[in-house]
């Protein structure tokens, strides 16, 4: 098993977690690009999003809810926040395991989008 994240999940590389349940873990990136820098992927290895097909819509429907679930535990939904998922080298992509990024507790000013 050479994914990083599989190792997270399987506990085999350490990580600082925030939340788990049988499907989802999330845990804080280890370069923090914001005070909130939360990383949500699912247990089961998706390399990227472009793997993913209309049977996963549900996975992906509780994938983002987990993710506004977690900005309001973390106090941030109130001021905003911002959810990223990098798809592919030209998306900068670097770990090829489908996460979403949990990115606020600060303005976000480098717009993208
Ligand atoms: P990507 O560029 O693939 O969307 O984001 C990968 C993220 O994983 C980066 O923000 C990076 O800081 C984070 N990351 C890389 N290696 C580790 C690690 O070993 N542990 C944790 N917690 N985060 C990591
Ligand atoms: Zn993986």
């Amino acid at each position: 098993m050479d994914c990083l994240f599989c190792q997270i999940v399987a506990g085999k590389t350490p990580a600082d977690k925030v939340y788990e349940d049988g499907e989802f873990l999330a845990f804080w990136d280890i370069h923090p690009q914001a005070p909130v820098h939360i990383l949500i992927v699912p247990k089961s290895h998706i390399s990227s999003l472009t793997e993913l097909t209309g049977e996963q819509q549900d996975l992906l429907g509780r994938f983002i809810l987990l993710a506004k679930e977690l900005a309001e535990k973390e106090g941030i939904s109130a001021d905003g926040y911002r959810l990223t998922i990098n798809c592919g080298a030209e998306g900068g992509q670097l770990v090829p395991h489908l996460h979403l990024h949990l990115l606020g507790g600060r303005r976000l000013d480098d717009q993208l989008g």
